[in-house]
């Protein structure tokens, strides 16, 4: 490690007020190198160990610097990889984009493809994921507008032959007071409000979905449909609103499409007589969600509800997006979350641990049917589909489906060993601890609410959203062991190791955990917060 870097002591630039929080909690420690499931903490006198649970937010399933990611960058990086190609053929994003589809067609049992949109980190994929949804949703609505425009053409040619007649309910039913005698003028009243209401849908925002408790980044789009109101509010009027659904409510979803809907009217000729069709406008643009849920306090999403919104989604024509950032990549023993739930994406997005913990890269993938060739031309990143990222990418891949998918299973069994102590733990502090959640290496521990703490130390964390990070700093300094609360459930402390986490590891955890537990039945807010 180049030690003038590391030593030199410098202002603090980066971030300072985070470096602040941080520090308040204890966690502002430098880590010097990572290795399987461990990373090495600076110290006076060296490196000290520290079990890594948090992986990287979900990043480094295979380990810190697996060997064998390691070894492939370093071929790549010697053997002169093209990274910056741009605007050529790029066969190494093609078998990634093929090897994704292999596998998924295999979780979901068929074979329509999906098209890949590589992208550099998660909300990028996401953002990408938004704009293509909302360019088919444009491209829907133009093919609706320009369908009606020729049926109203013909029907105002039969209207104008004395073919058809313009009865006064067509009138009364856009709401037209006027009734003029000709045929022709009131037809023409009616295109007149038809084409008014069509421009008002036209102009209205495209309207999304998602869940309540869910996370989808922080870009512009993106935060707007990231359920956190801290996160969301500040930039609201940057991007597209979303409406947020709670879980399992499914008469929730009929409710919001009769509120949220919009109709067009369109021309008809009925037996002489010009009737009027309502032709379903495009708002829904599309609906978000993880199968489970990361920053919203690791929860799963139910087979009932997956099976509820994909059904309400393809009744309304609206695509499924399935934000598997965090719960994919063979986190939960299979490459999607969502497959055992029997969901099946019209999108998916993948980021963190496709990178292998090294690579920063993501894809969007869009289901043929729903797939416009035309956002190649309008969308794009300098840094996407580079080879170095790809290969990498091809590489976990490769180890995740190694051995019949060894890594996979190592993934489940070691959730359950890690899940089994995590619900111990519930069964000996129930007063403490409220609930154990997740699946495979994606769980979380979620404590009582401590605002009403006898320890002025926990009631002041707890008030202030930090209660999660003290106990992530107690765990640090005083087991080693690296975990956070997720980002908008700060109560829950979050556990995604890589399929290298040991049992060894897991007592160290346990231990630390029940010395919290134990300091919070006592409440003694002082030792939690001690060095
Ligand atoms: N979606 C989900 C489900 C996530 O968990 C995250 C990150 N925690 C993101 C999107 C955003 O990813 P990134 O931080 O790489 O932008």
């Amino acid at each position: 490690m180049d030690d003038y870097y590391a030593t030199t002591p410098g202002p603090e630039l980066a971030e300072p007020y985070l470096r602040e929080v941080l520090d308040s909690a204890g966690l502002a420690v430098e880590y010097v190198r990572a290795q399987g499931n461990t990373l090495y903490q600076r110290t006076d006198d060296g490196e000290l160990p520290v079990a890594d649970f948090a992986g990287g937010y979900g990043s480094v399933l295979l380990g810190h610097n697996h060997p064998a990611i390691v070894a492939r960058a370093k071929e790549l990086l010697d053997g002169g990889t093209p990274v910056h190609a741009q605007f050529s053929r790029h066969p190494y994003a093609n078998r990634l984009a093929a090897e994704l589809n292999r596998i998924i067609h295999r979780e979901l049992c068929t074979d329509e493809p999906y098209y890949a949109v590589f992208a550099n980190s998660g909300a990028e994929a996401v953002e990408a994921a938004i704009k293509h949804a909302e360019l088919d949703r444009g491209m829907r609505v133009a093919e609706l507008l320009e369908r009606t425009a020729a049926r109203r053409s013909s029907v105002r040619a039969a209207v104008a032959d004395g073919t058809a007649t313009v009865p006064d309910t067509v009138l009364s039913t856009l709401g037209v007071t006027a009734r003029p005698d000709s045929a022709a003028e009131r037809f023409a009243l009616a295109e007149e409000e038809i084409e008014r209401r069509a421009r008002e849908l036209t102009a209205r925002p495209p309207m999304f979905l998602s869940l309540e408790g869910g996370f989808h980044g922080k870009l512009a789009a993106s935060v707007q449909l990231t359920h956190n109101e801290g996160y969301r509010l500040p930039f609201a009027a940057l991007a597209a609103q979303a409406r947020f659904v709670p879980q399992d409510r499914p008469d929730i979803l009929k409710e919001i499409h009769a509120e949220e809907r919009g109709v067009l009217p369109e021309p008809a000729v009925v037996d002489g007589q010009v009737t009027l069709v309502e032709r379903e406008f495009p708002v829904f643009c599309a609906f978000l969600l993880e199968p489970v849920q990361g920053e919203g306090g690791i929860r799963e999403l139910s087979a009932e509800f997956a099976r509820e919104i994909q059904e309400f989604c393809a009744a309304i024509d609206c695509p499924v997006v399935v934000d598997e950032i965090q719960s994919g990549m063979g986190r939960t023993g299979t490459l999607l979350a969502s497959s055992p739930l029997g969901l099946r994406g019209d999108y998916y997005t993948l980021a963190k641990t496709l990178g292998g913990g090294i690579a920063k890269t993501s894809v969007m993938l869009v289901r043929r049917t729903w797939y416009r060739k035309e956002f190649e031309i309008v969308h794009s990143s300098t840094f996407a589909k580079d080879s170095f990222s790809c290969h990498i990418a091809l590489k976990v891949l490769e180890l995740l489906e190694a051995d019949d998918g060894a890594a996979y299973r190592r993934a489940e069994e070691r959730g359950e060993a890690l899940r089994s102590m995590l619900t111990r733990l519930h069964t000996d502090f129930p007063d403490v601890v409220a609930d154990v959640r997740g699946r495979g290496l994606m769980l979380g521990l979620e404590f009582r609410d401590q605002s009403e703490s006898a320890s002025a130390e926990i009631r002041q964390a707890a008030q202030g959203g930090l209660f999660g990070y003290v106990l992530a700093g107690h765990l640090l300094r005083r087991h080693r062991v690296r975990t956070f609360p997720t980002a908008s459930a700060v109560n829950t402390l979050r556990f995604e190791p890589s399929v290298e986490v040991d049992d060894t590891q897991i007592a160290q955890l346990e231990t630390g955990l029940r010395d919290v537990c134990a300091l919070l039945r006592a409440q003694d807010g002082a030792a939690l917060g001690s060095a």
